[in-house]
């Protein structure tokens, strides 16, 4: 029988990040996981922006962010050898009417992220008539990469175990569990993504699921300097291919691509390109949305050898990093959690 502290469940983006951070502390702790093509961060578009388009104010936390964005995945890189983080301008397509708004914003603290305002978007691919902003720090993160680049080393250094977890097969014992009748855990910790909804501990810690679709599509001659971003964003990703995306649905929460989805991104990026495109693959995912928009952090109320790391929702490469070090510091040192963070919200 395997013995560990901490048992990670699940090695998407919030278990890989997790995993790294417990691997800094030198925690000793192993991770559980199936995989699953279907989980969001497989399919994820991974971008990452410090303002938010519908406010034009800066991101919360974003001076908190985005640090440890850099910092994380900075040194992921380094322990993989895998460049997964791709720095890249953003430029935010806008109508004429809106540049009041978009040279007020400038003025405002976030300002300091929109590096330059157009009153007339004149660049490859894109129909005229638009305004634009260029947004900075903007970019993202190759999430599958990142996911099957740690994945490799947990697997290397013995850390993965590639299987499922029976949540009916967690004998609870004086002295901590025993999973799948073959490996004894002092804790475990869900990061489930949206599997989590079916989690008997968790499964009701907020969820509000939202599926996505995503395209790739080969469009030559479209400008590669940007993240375009209208409706949808268009994310350059070398040899004229683009990811597009993407859909919000609450409605239909399963992973299978639709021909309405196909549709509704087409009918968005019509909108702003003036090339001739062709679609390379479109896939769907589920995101482990939460009711307030805020991850779910910490201990069961009831059961205080089981955690909780989950509910990335959207925006899961801003938020895992920093997130991670707050829970790595609440699992090995006890340090509070923040409240709007904590699972406890929900209990
Ligand atoms: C279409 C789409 C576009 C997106 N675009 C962006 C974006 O542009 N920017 C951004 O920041 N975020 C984006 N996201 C969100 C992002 O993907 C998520 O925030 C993040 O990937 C969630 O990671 P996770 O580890 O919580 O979940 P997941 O990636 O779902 O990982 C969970 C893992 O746990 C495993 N698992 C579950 N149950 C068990 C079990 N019982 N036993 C063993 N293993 C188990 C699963 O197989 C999986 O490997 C997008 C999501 C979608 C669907």
């Amino acid at each position: 029988m395997k013995t560990t502290k901490y048992l990670i469940i699940g090695q998407g983006l919030a278990g890989a990040l997790l995993g790294a951070k417990l691997l800094e502390r030198e925690a000793e702790f192993l991770i559980m996981d199936a995989f699953s093509p279907h989980a969001a961060s497989q399919v994820a578009g991974g971008a990452f922006i410090p303002i938010v388009f519908r406010t034009l104010k800066k991101a919360e936390m974003i001076d908190e962010y985005l640090p440890a964005l850099f910092n994380t995945y900075d040194s992921l890189e380094k322990l993989t050898g895998k460049k997964f983080l791709h720095m890249i301008p953003s430029l935010k397509l806008f109508n004429r009417d809106d540049i009041h708004k978009w040279q007020a914003a400038k003025k405002s603290t976030a300002g300091e992220f929109i590096k330059d305002l157009h009153s007339q978007v004149d660049i490859s691919g894109v129909k005229p008539g638009f305004c634009g902003a260029v947004i900075e720090p903007s970019g993202w993160v190759d999430t599958k990469l990142l996911t099957a680049g740690m994945g490799e080393w947990f697997l290397k250094n013995n850390l993965l175990i590639q299987e499922k977890l029976d949540y009916n097969r967690i004998e609870f014992k004086k002295d901590g569990m025993i999973v799948n009748g073959r490996i004894k855990a002092e804790k475990i910790i869900f990061c489930e993504g949206a599997g989590a909804f079916h989690n008997p501990w968790f499964g009701n810690a907020g969820f509000s699921l939202n599926k996505g679709e995503i395209l790739e599509i080969e469009v030559p001659g479209l400008n590669d300097d940007y993240i375009i971003r209208g409706d949808v964003f268009v994310m350059p990703l070398g040899n004229n291919r683009f990811r597009v995306g993407a859909t919000y649905d609450q409605n239909n929460i399963d992973h299978y691509p639709t021909e309405a989805g196909k549709q509704q991104l087409l009918q968005k990026l019509d909108a702003i390109l003036s090339l001739p495109f062709k679609v390379v693959s479109h896939h769907a995912g589920i995101r482990p949305s939460i009711k307030d928009r805020k991850p779910v952090m910490g201990a069961h109320p009831h059961f205080p050898q089981l955690f909780i790391f989950n509910g990335l929702g959207s925006k899961g490469v801003l938020y895992g990093p920093y997130r991670a070090i707050e829970m790595a510091d609440f699992l090995l040192h006890g340090k509070a959690l923040p409240a709007m963070v904590d699972v406890n919200r929900y209990f």
